[in-house]
């Protein structure tokens, strides 16, 4: 398949986050916890679409909601009863979530955010996070791919390019924060901070560490921003599965816009901006052409709109509860094994979230978190070891665990990892 791919895909795959070791995996079907590839080999996934899939594969709430969506039609030029359930729940659930709109993916969502706080301030540069992720829009791409070699300064991290020939007018627009740093933060927004439209900070960001943020992190941002009227955005795309009303609430940060995706559209393609009922107020389109048009061929499809009501609803305060309870149970179970093997690993990670650094301590922002030659060999050694015992471990990003696990999958992880650092002493000798 992957050679026949070669044929097709400039590299044989058409998604750049694709895993090759030295092939892809290509999947044959899925069910629950579990995928098995075209081989037939049965894999734990922990990846799960990139987070995506919060009940697993094949959840049976939403193949009923959308076997019957299918019946009466997929999608329309006319809005549908199923948007408005959606977004009741979402903005009943989510405090500061007052009035939303639906896109097709994250990236959509964080651009259309990004637009909104530009078109709400009348400014155009924005604050980003160091290593941050947050999809494909030019802006958010800056410093997304930072290396020692580029990154600058601690006190004034660079605005690297993401691709060559990237617009230098895309650098100028954008100002680089570090993550967990209070005392940068607060001197570059008040350098700054009459030029920015927006700050956007993903809470706990899984590509620059998958790392709590610090409390006086969140509340340096909230003082410059309410300083210097630059609006925060929180992109929860991926971080939405940690609570019950989001990651935002969570940790205490108070955004006046929200990039939602992922786990709302219960596995089809979704994206959502929301936030304040004022600064939303720039989709309004009642009184003639809006401050931000916003459309979009298959914005609100149904489908995706009664996939994600189905995931969502499923998803209440129990099983929000429950995820918390795996996931403390599984880091747990890995710092112990950690610990007893002696070896120079950390996890971080909250919620139904985690990710193994080959670190003695947690990272504390990204260049903490950022891997050595002999430290990346670590990570693509374990990642090939768990494949090796039917576990699919994503290694530079967040690991995830589904509703449709339990604690038999908790101890193949915990097992895995175990055994993982019984038999790599040597291994691990090489960054102790
Ligand atoms: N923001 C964050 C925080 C993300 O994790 C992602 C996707 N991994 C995106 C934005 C982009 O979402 P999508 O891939 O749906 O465009």
């Amino acid at each position: 398949m992957f050679e026949r791919a070669h044929a097709v895909f400039p590299d044989g795959t058409t998604r750049v986050t694709i895993e090759r070791d030295p092939v892809p995996r290509y999947i044959a079907r899925a069910e629950g916890a579990y995928l098995t590839d075209v081989d037939g080999r049965r894999f734990l996934d922990l990846n799960l679409n990139f987070t995506t899939l919060i009940h697993g594969h094949g959840f049976e709430p939403v193949r009923a909601a959308v076997e019957s969506q299918m019946r009466n039609g997929t999608c329309f030029a006319n809005p549908t009863e199923a948007e408005v359930e959606l977004a009741s729940l979402l903005c009943t659930r989510v405090p500061r979530l007052e009035r939303i709109r639906f896109v097709n993916t994250g990236t959509e969502a964080v651009m259309f955010a990004i637009k909104a706080a530009r078109a709400f301030t009348g400014r155009s540069r924005i604050a980003k996070i160091e290593g941050a992720y947050h999809g494909a829009y030019d802006w958010v791409e800056v410093a997304q791919a930072s290396v020692p070699d580029n990154w600058g300064p601690p006190d004034r991290p660079a605005g690297t390019p993401y691709y060559r020939g990237m617009p230098a007018s895309v650098l100028d627009d954008v100002v680089v924060l570090r993550f967990n740093d209070p005392a940068g933060a607060r001197q570059l927004l008040s350098r700054h901070g009459s030029d920015i439209a927006a700050v956007l900070i993903d809470p706990m960001p899984s590509r620059a560490g998958l790392i709590a943020p610090a409390p006086e992190f969140v509340s340096a941002l909230q003082e410059m921003a309410r300083e210097h009227g630059i609006l925060i955005i929180s992109d929860e795309v991926l971080n939405f599965r940690q609570d019950y009303r989001g990651a935002a609430a969570r940790y205490g940060l108070q955004p006046d816009l929200f990039a939602l995706g992922k786990i709302i559209g219960g596995g089809f393609p979704i994206g959502a901006i929301g936030g304040l009922g004022d600064v939303m107020s720039v989709f309004d389109g009642s009184r003639g052409r809006p401050l931000l048009p916003q459309g979009g061929t298959f914005s609100a499809n149904p489908i995706s709109m009664v996939a994600g009501h189905a995931a969502m609803e499923a998803l209440d305060q129990i099983a929000f509860a429950r995820l918390e309870r795996l996931g403390d149970g599984l880091r747990s179970r890995l710092v112990d094994a950690i610990a007893r093997a002696n070896a120079p690993l950390s996890i971080t990670g909250a919620a139904s979230l985690f990710r193994l650094h080959p670190k003695p301590t947690p990272p504390r922002e990204f260049r903490e978190a950022h891997l050595s030659p002999a430290e990346a060999k670590v990570m693509k050694e374990m990642s090939r070891f768990f494949a090796a015992n039917g576990i699919i471990l994503p290694v530079g990003a967040a690991a995830c665990l589904s509703t449709s696990m339990g604690e038999a999958e908790v101890d193949a992880i915990a097992d895995a990892l175990e055994t993982f650092l019984a038999e790599n002493s040597a291994l691990l000798e090489e960054i102790s």
